[in-house]
């Protein structure tokens, strides 16, 4: 197993230099904390991760959660990342102090969470889901659900899950059938089942708080009539003590990867006894939830992006180490007299570590940016700076919850490649992180489904507000490499890029404009493709324009090599991947029809 599964400096350099974290830690909401403290605590996680998360993650493959007489047995280092996760802030750590949390920046609790997501994937779901959980409480909930449920879960000694999903009702989730009948106490009886329910069961912890969305007896049909419930595994009687409350665990799902992390079948209220507690508002569930969407996305992002990080690592390692052929020069071409070459000398394998490192360390930064646009909206007091971080946050989620899914398994599956046959074996890890990695386009919303959300909804959001501000924080950056001469030919071609999404934009929305949205949606998912290179183009351009000034002005808090290897990665993410937006330009204003139904003629 490679030794290494992030490089704790380009994290760094990210967090404190690209993404200047000491500008979010001026605001008083986090003048608590400084750069010091701050680098003490990624250490203690890094630290933490080494010891208790990595040595577990391929023994988590191996014995995957599982259901068995009437319970999910899971790995026993789920009960120290519940307990440890407790203690060290895993959960509470950017709650408000109000709450019992430490309230760090999300940029910190984002890259504190990536350190363990990269380490063992199958982790850091259970602390997460009952962080989501409790949020929900926190924000939502009565004093009394507060009370009784808000400090058990943040101390890890109660779980969350997210209970959204029936057997019907995934993408669509207007079309969720739980009932909820309401009883004289005020409670209510809920009865369905809810499928796919992440960490919904185990013994390692005292209870479970499962969110879960129902309907309330007579609510109106669709997302109208969607509630919100708290609904505990076990329920405090009269006098106090926990008993069961009617919530039955019916299985676990066998899956391709993340198999350490348990996928759980519930149902709820078989036995008539499953009580539950309105959270806000009646009718209001799905609008919370969504309230609460935007960080489980980012989280799911940057899990997908800790996967390509490691796996890029552990590629990289093997090619270091890997004799194969010779080099393809005029000498060492085919010449058996010539001793073999590294892997990692051949053009071919640079390209692929090279796609991996743009793509993991890419997606990093976009996930610490949506971090940061989220404490700027915490933190800033100016109403019409707050609204401007919002629609960034707004445009740029669902950005950040596909890219890094969708290219990350891309270069996970290069990063495989890059180990030959030995890639498709148990023995080493790629294949691991390329059945991990597979899963996170599916779930909190798939690739389709966030398309959709942004072409459909976060373009044309407040007349292009969203989109306008976006446009307006890339061309700060093509402004800055003004000054920098080497740097302009990129800059302009990120120029060129941005007037080509104009022109796709134009294109489609003369179909949303005569009424035909099935057309206008119909390659939302190219569009997103589109999109989000882009979007990295400038994320790189700035990476490297950081990198860049470092060289310039002698700065040496990293090595000049690591600088230049910055600049490097960018001119790569230029040639190779930028390139490809061509042909989806292509393809986006093509008016030929070929996947909309049609009436006449099946084709599939
Ligand atoms: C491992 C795992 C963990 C999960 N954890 C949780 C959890 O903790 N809590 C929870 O509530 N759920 C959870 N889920 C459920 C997950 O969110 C859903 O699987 C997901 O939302 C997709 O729903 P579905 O599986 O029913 O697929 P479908 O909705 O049936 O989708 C099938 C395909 O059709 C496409 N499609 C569907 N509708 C449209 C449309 N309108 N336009 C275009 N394309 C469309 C989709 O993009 C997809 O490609 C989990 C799932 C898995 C596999």
């Amino acid at each position: 197993m490679a030794k290494q599964y992030i490089d704790l400096a380009t994290l760094k350099f990210l967090l404190y230099q690209v993404h200047q974290l000491k500008e979010v830690l001026q605001y008083d909401r986090y003048a608590d904390h400084d750069l010091e403290s701050i680098d003490l605590f990624i250490n203690a996680v890094k630290d933490f991760s080494d010891q208790e998360l990595f040595p577990y993650f391929q023994e988590m493959d191996a014995q995957p959660a599982h259901y068995k007489d009437g319970k999910i047995i899971v790995h026993p280092q789920v009960g120290v990342m519940m307990k440890k996760g407790g203690e060290m802030g895993f959960i509470s750590g950017a709650f408000d102090f109000k709450d019992g949390g430490l309230q760090l920046p999300l940029m910190v609790f984002t890259a504190a969470s990536y350190i363990q997501d990269a380490a063992n994937n199958h982790l850091p779901g259970y602390t997460g889901l009952t962080l989501g959980a409790a949020e929900l409480i926190v924000h939502f909930g009565n004093a009394a659900l507060n009370q009784i449920y808000t400090p058990k879960m943040l101390a890890g000694e109660w779980g969350g899950t997210m209970c959204l999903t029936e057997p019907q009702a995934g993408s669509s989730l207007s079309d969720i059938t739980t009932s909820a009948t309401p009883q004289a106490d005020g409670s209510y009886h809920i009865k369905g089942q809810k499928i796919f329910i992440s960490a919904g069961d185990h013994e390692y912890v005292d209870n479970f708080v499962h969110l879960l969305l129902a309907r309330i007896d007579g609510a109106a049909p669709g997302t109208k009539g969607i509630s919100l419930f708290v609904v505990p595994k076990k329920r405090l009687d009269d006098a106090g003590n926990l008993v069961p409350n009617d919530v039955i665990t019916a299985g676990d799902f066998q899956k391709l990867g993340q198999k350490g992390y348990c996928t759980t079948h519930l149902m709820f209220g078989e036995g008539d006894d499953c009580k539950a507690w309105l959270v806000g508002e009646a009718n209001q569930g799905l609008k919370y939830m969504f309230l609460m969407m935007n960080g489980a996305r980012i989280g799911v992002g940057r899990g997908a992006a800790a996967i390509a990080m490691a796996a890029y690592h552990a590629s990289l390692a093997y090619a270091q180490e890997r004799p194969q052929g010779r080099k393809l020069t005029a000498t060492g071409k085919k010449n058996p007299d010539q001793a073999q070459t590294l892997i990692i000398n051949h053009p071919d394998v640079r390209r692929m570590l090279l796609l991996q490192k743009v793509v993991a360390e890419g997606s990093l930064s976009l996930v610490l940016l949506a971090s940061r646009y989220q404490d700027l909206i915490k933190s800033v007091t100016d109403e019409t700076e707050k609204e401007r971080y919002t629609l960034l946050l707004e445009i740029l989620t669902p950005v950040v919850k596909t890219y890094p899914s969708e290219m990350g398994a891309t270069a996970v599956s290069n990063g495989l490649q890059v180990l030959g046959g030995y890639g498709f074996c148990s023995e080493y890890v790629l294949q691991q992180y390329h059945r991990d990695i597979r899963i996170f386009s599916i779930y909190e919303g798939t690739t389709g489904i966030q398309s959709q959300d942004l072409l459909g909804r976060k373009v044309t959001m407040k007349a292009g507000k969203a989109l306008g501000y976006l446009v307006e924080e890339i061309a700060g950056t093509l402004q800055a490499c003004a000054t920098i001469h080497d740097f302009q030919p990129y800059a302009n071609k990120l120029q060129q890029k941005l007037k080509d999404v104009q022109a796709v934009l134009q294109f489609l929305g003369g179909f949303a404009k005569t009424g035909n949205y099935e057309r206008y949606l119909a390659d939302a998912t190219l569009f997103m493709e589109l999109f989000a290179n882009i979007v990295v183009a400038w994320r790189w351009l700035d990476i490297a324009l950081t990198a860049k000034k470092a060289l310039l002005t002698n700065d040496k808090t990293y090595t000049e090599a690591f600088y230049e290897s910055k600049v490097h990665a960018m001119k790569f993410y230029f040639k190779y991947e930028l390139a490809k937006t061509a042909g989806l330009v292509e393809s986006l204003m093509d008016k030929e029809v070929l996947t909309i139904p049609n009436e006449k003629k099946v084709f599939i």
